[in-house]
């Protein structure tokens, strides 16, 4: 029998706990329990819970302006808050445009990627190329181009078509082989652009840092080099999905400045309103800015909340935060703390088959023997095991998507914490997933 609540929950079985307090990297719910939020809930919020000075600047600003149509009107947190994200982006981007959220941004960009190519008058040219072990969004064109397979089963007959590409993924690669980098994956997006027809194809996506999907699949050094050189080779758009990975999560305002590698769109979501006001971004290149320029001069495209004014002025609001308190680097420092401690617990613990990640964002994958990489049986649960063992101790971390072992299961978690956590939680964070190892059959050595 499912609950009544007013709310179409996602699970209808299981009302969640309601949260009534947050503080920092912590949460606590209507019966006064309190959870070490070291999921940032969902990778969202950057500068940490309940801060009151956001609410309190919100208020001080008044009724000044409460709403602005974007197609008629700009406003000055608007224009603010993308001068201030053009100022920290890769020097070849020039313009930003603001939606909701992630799915907005992706969906936005696919859209840009292809009007921008009617505006240069190869119209034929449209198709994306994704890679497996991804996600960009529910929307039906986002989903489309995420390879996550246990989330577009039932909306295949919907979905568009995307041709994929093989994933960064070192630890379980099937097509370099001799466990050296050739950067085959990278070069899978020049065959798969050839076999669609370099004519047909307009962009690339990939997220820079991959999230929940395979968390944590950071790409060897010359991986973005070798995608920029290829994209440009068959004239085709490179979309950088940073709506986890930006924004300060890996220790870079930019996740791609990492590969010092200019992308033509970047897209944001998540720590940019770090959950004090659903935003998201487009961050747009000079060389689409010019093609609309010399074109139509118009985005044939219009969220009604584009830009909308309470979000932009929140916006400002983190970004002021993240720049007072150096969040959008901190992560570097701190995440070298994190990943030490990650280390030091795979090597006690056998069920660690791989640590990968950058700053703040971490996946840690479990395996029943670590010698061959042999995955879990996935009806044995284990992530959900580790996951659940862990939220009753007070710690929340995220649970992988089934499938990194080429859709044969395969068990992981993502760590995204707030970047204000403190060594002190990273520590209880640690400890806490030694523990659930352990009470599910790790043993440490
Ligand atoms: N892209 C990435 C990499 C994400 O992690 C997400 C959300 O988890 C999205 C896009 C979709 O963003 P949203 O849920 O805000 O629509």
């Amino acid at each position: 029998m499912h609950n009544r609540s007013a709310v179409f929950y996602r699970d209808l079985n299981a009302v969640p706990p309601s949260i009534v307090r947050g503080e920092g990297s912590y949460l606590e719910d209507a019966s006064g329990r309190r959870y070490l939020d070291a999921s940032a809930s969902a990778g969202v919020v950057g500068i940490g819970h309940g801060r009151s000075e956001i609410w309190d600047a919100l208020a001080a600003a008044g009724n000044k302006v409460t709403f602005v149509y974007n197609a008629t009107f700009t406003h000055p947190w608007q224009e603010e808050l993308a001068g201030r994200i053009l100022a920290m982006a890769p020097s070849n981007m020039a313009g930003v445009y603001f939606t909701s959220g992630g799915s907005e941004a992706n969906e936005s960009a696919w859209k840009l990627a292809r009007q921008y190519f009617v505006e240069r008058g190869k119209p034929q040219k449209y198709k994306a190329v994704a890679r497996w072990l991804s996600y960009h969004g529910v929307t039906l064109a986002t989903l489309s181009l995420s390879g996550r397979t246990s989330w577009r089963e039932i909306y295949s007959p919907l979905l568009l078509p995307v041709a994929r590409v093989a994933p960064p993924y070192e630890y379980r690669c099937r097509i370099c082989g001799g466990g050296r980098c050739t950067l085959a994956c990278a070069d899978d997006l020049e065959r798969t652009i050839l076999m669609e027809g370099p004519e047909t194809v307009a962009a690339f996506f990939a997220e820079t840092i991959v999230g929940t999907t395979a968390a944590g699949l950071t790409p060897n050094p010359g991986y973005y080099r070798r995608i920029r050189e290829i994209c440009d080779r068959y004239d085709v758009l490179f979309v950088a999905d940073e709506v986890l990975c930006g924004y300060g999560r890996t220790g870079h305002p930019f996740a791609i400045s990492a590969w010092d590698v200019a992308p033509d769109i970047v897209t944001l979501g998540k720590a940019i309103g770090s959950g004090y006001a659903p935003l998201g971004a487009m961050v747009v290149s000079e060389k689409i800015r010019g093609a609309f320029a010399a074109g139509s001069g118009r985005f044939v495209h219009g969220l009604t909340y584009s830009g909308t004014p309470s979000a932009c002025f929140i916006g400002n609001r983190v970004h002021e935060i993240m720049s007072r308190e150096g969040l959008f680097t901190r992560g570097a420092e701190i995440g070298r703390y994190l990943e030490a401690g990650l280390r030091a617990l795979a090597d006690r613990h056998p069920a660690i088959g791989d640590i990968r990640g950058r700053g703040l964002l971490w996946g840690v994958e479990f395996v029943e023997d670590r010698e061959t990489r042999r995955p879990f049986d996935p009806k044995a649960g284990f992530t959900a095991k580790i996951v659940s063992h862990m939220r009753a101790n007070g710690i929340l971390v995220a649970a992988g998507i089934p499938g990194i072992n080429y859709g044969q299961g395969g068990d992981h978690i993502q760590i995204s914490p707030p970047f204000t956590i403190t060594e002190n939680e990273i520590d209880i964070l640690l400890e806490g997933l030694g523990e659930a190892l352990e009470q599910h059959g790790s043993v440490p050595a």
